[in-house]
């Protein structure tokens, strides 16, 4: 069954993009995921095909009219989540992204302007999420962001079966360097342990490098790590 994504958008020109290239790209064309851009525009009714109006209460920017994107959101609607994409929203994660690559697609609404009618978000009960707490001139790009993280979990989308198991955030931890040929370079070796050829201590090295690096670099992970270990120690 192929996973379907449809994108609401003003720029329907932004889309695939990257995601038509390497790996999200070879599942396209391989019906492992579809994607269909609908541009907002074409559900207009006036001569000017006007999208968007000035704001209630005043204020810089334009707004997109509810009917508008609910029509457009109607020419797709079926079982598929809602998102819309909004720096307010939740912080989207590989927890979303688990989630959605399980179920049957998405349906992506793409904000521009000043953004999108509260209404509309409601009515049509949509998930807000944002990708990061900074502001970006449209939702194409998150959009792109979200389809990225989810299409690669798709069954048949990377190259070996288990190389999102070990990644980064997959165990609430950061992941392990890593090192290919040459073992030296610039002055500069691999670490010891990887050529040593002991599967053991090299998982062990792995694992402990792993948590460093969380620690370091990410307290507010570590600390979640730290406290799922002993959830799961207390119930044991
Ligand atoms: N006035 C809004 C920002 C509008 S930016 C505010 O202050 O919240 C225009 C559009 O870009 C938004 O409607 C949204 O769809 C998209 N966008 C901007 N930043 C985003 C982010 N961090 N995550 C997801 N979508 C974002």
């Amino acid at each position: 069954m192929t996973w379907r994504a449809s994108v609401l958008t003003l720029f329907p020109g932004m889309f695939p993009g990257p995601l038509g290239q390497s790996l999200a790209g070879r599942a396209l064309e391989t019906s492992v995921w579809s994607l269909d851009a609908i541009n907002i525009r074409d559900f207009a009714h006036d001569r000017h095909r006007t999208v968007d109006d000035t704001p209630f209460g005043g204020g810089a920017g334009m707004v997109l009219r509810p009917d508008i994107v609910d029509a457009a959101v109607a020419s797709v609607d079926d079982s598929r989540p809602i998102i819309c994409l909004t720096p307010r929203g939740r912080r989207f994660s590989q927890d979303d992204a688990r989630r959605f690559a399980a179920g049957p697609g998405l349906i992506l609404l793409c904000g521009r302007y000043e953004g999108i009618d509260q209404r509309v978000i409601d009515a049509r009960q949509m998930q807000e999420i944002s990708i990061g707490d900074y502001v970006l001139s449209g939702g194409e790009l998150a959009a792109l962001v979200l389809l990225d993280a989810t299409v690669r979990l798709l069954p048949g989308v990377m190259g070996a079966a288990d190389s999102a198991v070990e990644e980064s955030f997959s165990h609430g931890l950061l992941e392990y360097p890593h090192y290919t040929r040459p073992a030296e370079w610039q002055g500069r070796a691999v670490p010891e342990v990887l050529l040593s050829g002991h599967h053991a201590a090299v998982a062990a090295w792995r694992q402990a490098e792993a948590e460093r690096i969380t620690r370091e670099r990410r307290p507010d992970l570590w600390a979640e790590a730290a406290s799922r270990q002993h959830a799961a120690s207390a119930a044991s």
